[in-house]
């Protein structure tokens, strides 16, 4: 270096010396799932902050932190119990899908994704064509009848499920 210079950072992570958070965070990537890297790019979807698709990529691998990961990885804990329904171990499988205290927000997710594969067969199989907005209102429509109907732990109120439905999912 010419002592006549002025200092300055250079960003020795990728080749132009130049920060830039997407070379970050493939460098992390790279460090912490040296075998997974390209598994993250492959399951992008660009309507989503990129965080979600890492929340996504990071649940589908049981990379979440639970009780049960942190236990494992020498965390001292209390219990590994879900603190939630304290009925069972805090897997990401039982955080996400299958905690009894979270049913309705479970009924609404699993009511989700099955209109979901009903408007892809239709799709396919009768040419019809995909409507966010219709699928978005028939989700909100049949979760309200099919979660109404069974629910027996809280009279669920159509006004309520429109505007205000956090207090029906707590
Ligand atoms: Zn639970």
């Amino acid at each position: 270096m010419n002592v006549d210079e002025d200092d300055g950072w250079s960003w020795k992570i990728c080749g132009f010396g130049i920060f830039s958070t997407n070379s970050l965070t493939k460098h992390i990537m790279r460090s912490c799932y040296p075998d997974n890297v390209s598994c993250i790019s492959t399951q992008k979807n660009l309507l989503v902050p990129k965080k979600v698709g890492i929340f996504v990529w990071r649940a589908r691998r049981d990379r979440l932190p639970v009780l049960l990961e942190l236990d494992k990885r020498g965390i001292d804990l209390h219990s590994v119990l879900c603190p939630l329904c304290d009925d069972e171990v805090e897997t990401v499988n039982h955080a996400l899908s299958s905690c009894k205290k979270a049913e309705i927000w479970q009924a609404m997710i699993w009511t989700s994704v099955y209109l979901i594969w009903k408007n892809r067969n239709n799709m396919i199989f009768k040419k019809s064509c995909w409507s966010p907005p219709v699928a978005l209102c028939d989700i909100q429509v049949v979760s309200f009848d099919w979660i109404g109907k069974r629910c027996k732990r809280k009279n669920i109120d159509w006004l309520d499920w429109l505007h205000n439905p956090r207090v029906l999912v707590l």
